[in-house]
């Protein structure tokens, strides 16, 4: 089978690999969506990669004995390949489990091996490619903002408005909650807008704290979620969020942050905590804003064939999207 890999700075092909072998409790899943997440700083890091990507969805071609799906499923891939057994495992909350195995695998490929729990099924009323946005389109907000208690009462801060902070434009306006973001790429912030984001304001500007102040009301917003990974994108929300508020941490950075224990924490009595992907038992209710949402497929603003992974990433890298998606197979994802 084809996938892709990143071959040096800046540049990226297909390769043709094996296919993916099944063990017991197993399908193989013929890939025909898959978005692109932060694989463009793979691609400009200069090393080779191989088997990358973690957000798939598709059908089930072949099962090994055991499995929980059929042939013909539709189906979201979710990421990893946890145990199974663990405490975080059973209660759906795989991503946190400390057993995963380390295999040659990647989404950004023609065909995906999956423990077939981790295969999760589709709607009939669900394209394959809005499907795909229950991965890291609309997975990590949701969960963030699932913890956070986000409802019809919430003044909710998203900072950071790539693919995963649109996602939680998404989950918040969904919610019923009122969404103010926080970006200075104008595409994005219009693409917020457009979802149905109140407000989007420019971090560059230096009173951008008194900004998103007089734009929440009162003493500020009652949630932050950050999805940008910037550390001043931190201190701008911790600062931000009303006293008793929550702050979810969702976009990566290996930086140090700054947050301080007695100002942030006890005098202002607030929750700080992170957040990444969301619990299995919860797909449901993902899906149900993926099918209720009226225009979420704004959410994809590129579509490319494998074979234009390049561009593709190229598209990616310059951040005048939203989330783009491949389709390794010329037929259109239905
Ligand atoms: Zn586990
Ligand atoms: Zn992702």
């Amino acid at each position: 089978m084809r996938q892709v890999r990143i071959a040096g700075y800046r540049q990226a092909e297909l390769e043709t690999v094996p296919m993916p072998s099944l063990r017991d409790g197993w399908a193989l899943v013929k890939i025909l969506a898959a978005p692109l997440c932060a694989e463009y700083k793979l691609f400009r890091s200069g090393r080779p990669f191989h088997y990358i990507g973690h957000e798939a969805a598709g059908v089930v071609v072949e099962r090994a004995a055991g499995a929980s799906v059929d042939v013909g499923d539709r189906v979201v891939v979710m990421p990893q390949y946890p145990c199974g057994r663990c405490r975080h495992c059973t209660r759906g909350e795989f991503i946190y489990c400390k057993d995963n195995l380390d295999l040659d695998a990647g989404a950004l490929a023609e065909y995906i091996a999956k423990p077939s729990w981790l295969l999760a099924p589709i709607p009939d009323d669900v394209t394959i490619d809005v499907g795909a946005l229950a991965c890291c389109g609309l997975g990590p907000s949701f969960g963030a903002e699932e913890r956070a208690g986000v409802d019809g009462s919430t003044t909710l801060l998203v900072t950071g408005l790539g693919p995963v902070g649109l996602g939680a434009v998404v989950n918040g306006v969904h919610r019923g909650a009122r969404v103010f973001g926080v970006d200075q790429n104008p595409f994005r912030a219009q693409l917020a807008r457009d979802l149905g984001a109140a407000e989007v304001l420019d971090p560059r500007n230096d009173d951008v704290l008194q900004q998103v102040r007089a734009a929440c009301g009162g003493d500020g917003p009652d949630v932050g979620v950050d999805c940008s990974g910037v550390p001043t994108a931190h201190r701008l929300l911790i600062d931000a969020v009303r006293s008793r508020g929550v702050v979810v941490l969702v976009g990566e950075t290996m930086d140090p942050t700054p947050i301080r224990a007695s100002p942030d924490m006890i005098r202002k009595g607030m929750t700080i905590m992170g957040s990444w992907h969301y619990a299995l038992p919860d797909f449901p209710q993902v899906m149900d804003v993926l099918r209720t949402f009226a225009g979420v497929e704004r959410l994809i603003t590129h579509r490319f064939p494998l074979d234009q992974i390049q561009t593709a990433f190229e598209v990616s890298e310059e951040q005048r999207c939203g989330k783009v998606v491949l389709h390794p197979f010329e037929e259109a994802p239905q």
